[in-house]
């Protein structure tokens, strides 16, 4: 142990998303982990929207994670469902998966690509300099690196070390949350006021999820605190007893001012914390990760300068930015008053109709992100659908192209015209074919391009034919200058 390339502080989701994408470029990444092993303290996320199964799917293990969850339609907005079993995507669904599986799985991929893990660490201070990062361990050892990137949750000691302010809104709400065991049968069901009784995935064991009293707390929940909270919502605790845990969560909303400053960036709920209203932490998290692994890959390898980690800034800021927005209403429109449930039945009406059905559930679900790269061919600065293509050599889904995270330059159009040789040690050029119908969720069909220049994070960063003059600025811009003949 004394350095890495790059090393991530915190092995939840986002941390491991993003050291699974940096070793499959090839990049020597660390993770250093406060946790001694991956169980995950509380239940936490239950499931993945669907840009998540994609991304997943961009890497060849999308099955992984399918084969141990329910797909089902589970976006939503404040409790409104929004089906998008109609949208044009190979996972027009969500998938119900507890964040102690997700975590398992990512650890399990991880592993395969020989990522260390420094288990029961914490990073307790680090100082930059123009060449790199010390990094300091709580044995007392240390650890150099070019980068160090904050993966270390809502509390992060990362953000708060570098002085990156943290702007945002104080929390108004607390909300006590445990799996338990009652000597009497509960009152099941979701209450008016907020929260609800249920079974947890076992079928046995009871989950409550309530309101408390009070908003700010000091220290970590108690049975006692839940037994109280019980009986002020239904006059009596059911005899509650033996729980797996207790936990504790609020609807404090706040984001990092910069997700970078030098050597150091943020990630995750390190760079943004918010209710968990419509399940998107995580997935924004992931997703975070998918978008900054390739970036830092060039960066730490010298393929591009680093001023192209300010595009991690630009492109995810305004991404979290808005699913902060979108909590806070969802945690207005679930207030118990009878005003703000006539204003929920509007919305709810509202959304019942097509096109809001479809802008709203492009939100929550993921697929809707739009990276503003400027304007163009509208599948600029989307997501690459995952077309069936034909190639010489048969078909091919335009997915399998992006598992080891490499740029495609994908030809549709007559073969030959174009020579990215000055890029070829970086971007794989692909003859293909494509019959069928270019559909992007909510803006329908859009027309079919000759060539798309696809990022590794599945992006589109180019539109237009192989002769097209700003092919090679676009190819300069994303994946470096043309390599010298
Ligand atoms: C009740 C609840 C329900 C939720 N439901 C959903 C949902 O349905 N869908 C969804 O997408 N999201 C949901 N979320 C949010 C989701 O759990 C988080 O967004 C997600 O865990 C963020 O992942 P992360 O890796 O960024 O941070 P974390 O999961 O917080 O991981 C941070 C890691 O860093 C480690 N660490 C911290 N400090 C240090 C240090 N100094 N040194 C080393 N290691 C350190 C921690 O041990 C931890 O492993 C929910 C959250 C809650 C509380």
């Amino acid at each position: 142990m004394n350095g890495h390339a790059v090393v991530i502080a915190g092995g939840g989701p986002t941390g491991l998303m993003l050291a699974g994408e940096l070793a499959l470029a090839g990049v020597d990444a660390a993770i250093v982990e406060r946790r001694a092993s991956q169980e995950v303290d509380g239940s936490r996320a239950g499931g993945l929207h669907a840009r998540s199964i994609e991304v997943l799917d961009q890497r060849g293990i999308a099955d992984r994670f399918l084969s141990e969850g329910q797909a089902m339609q589970i976006a939503g907005f404040a409790r409104v469902p929004l089906d998008i079993s109609d949208f044009p995507t190979r996972h027009n669904y969500g998938l119900a998966l507890w964040q102690s599986h997700i975590e398992r799985l990512l650890v399990g991929w991880v592993g395969e690509l020989g990522v260390p893990i420094y288990r029961g660490h914490e990073v307790t201070g680090f100082a930059q300099d123009d060449t790199g990062v010390d990094v300091a361990l709580s044995d007392g050892r240390s650890l150099r690196a070019a980068y160090l990137v904050g993966c270390d949750g809502g509390r992060s000691l990362i953000r708060k070390a570098v002085g990156i302010a943290f702007p945002g809104w104080n929390p108004s709400g607390s909300w006590i949350i445990a799996e338990v065991e009652m000597e009497e049968e509960p009152e099941f069901g979701i209450r008016r006021e907020g929260g609800g009784i249920g079974r947890a995935s076992d079928g046995v064991r009871i989950r409550v999820v309530l309101t408390e009293q009070v908003t700010e707390h000091t220290s970590e929940p108690t049975l006692q605190d839940l037994s109280e909270a019980l009986i002020v919502a239904y006059g009596t605790d059911w005899g509650v007893h033996s729980p797996t845990w207790i936990s504790r969560f609020t609807d404090m909303t706040r984001q990092a001012a910069s997700y970078r400053e030098g050597r150091v960036l943020l990630a995750g709920d390190a760079a943004h914390v918010h209710p968990p209203q419509g399940g998107q932490g995580l997935n924004l998290g992931v997703q975070d990760a998918v978008n900054l692994g390739w970036k830092l890959a060039q960066v730490v390898k010298g393929v591009s300068p680093d001023s192209l980690l300010d595009t991690y800034h630009a492109e995810r800021h305004p991404v979290a930015a808005r699913v902060l927005r979108n909590t806070m209403a969802q945690t207005a429109l679930l207030r118990p008053d009878d005003r703000i449930e006539a204003a929920r039945d509007i919305i709810s009406e509202l959304l019942g109709m097509d096109e809001p059905r479809k802008r709203f559930a492009a939100m929550m679900s993921g697929l809707g992100i739009h990276y503003d790269l400027g304007e163009g061919h509208p599948l600029l600065g989307r997501r690459m659908p995952d077309l069936d293509l034909v190639t010489a050599n048969g078909p091919l889904r335009v997915y399998t192209l992006l598992h080891d995270a490499r740029p495609v330059l994908l030809n549709l159009g007559a073969p030959g015209g174009c020579d990215i040789t000055p890029w070829a040690d970086r971007v794989r050029l692909i003859d293909a074919k494509y019959a069928g119908v270019w559909e992007l969720p909510v803006l329908g069909a859009v027309t079919a391009p000759t060539a798309v220049l696809i990022r590794p994070d599945g992006y589109v960063a180019c539109v237009g034919d192989l002769t097209r003059p700003g092919l090679a600025d676009a190819l300069t811009t994303w994946f470096g200058p043309p390599t010298a003949a």
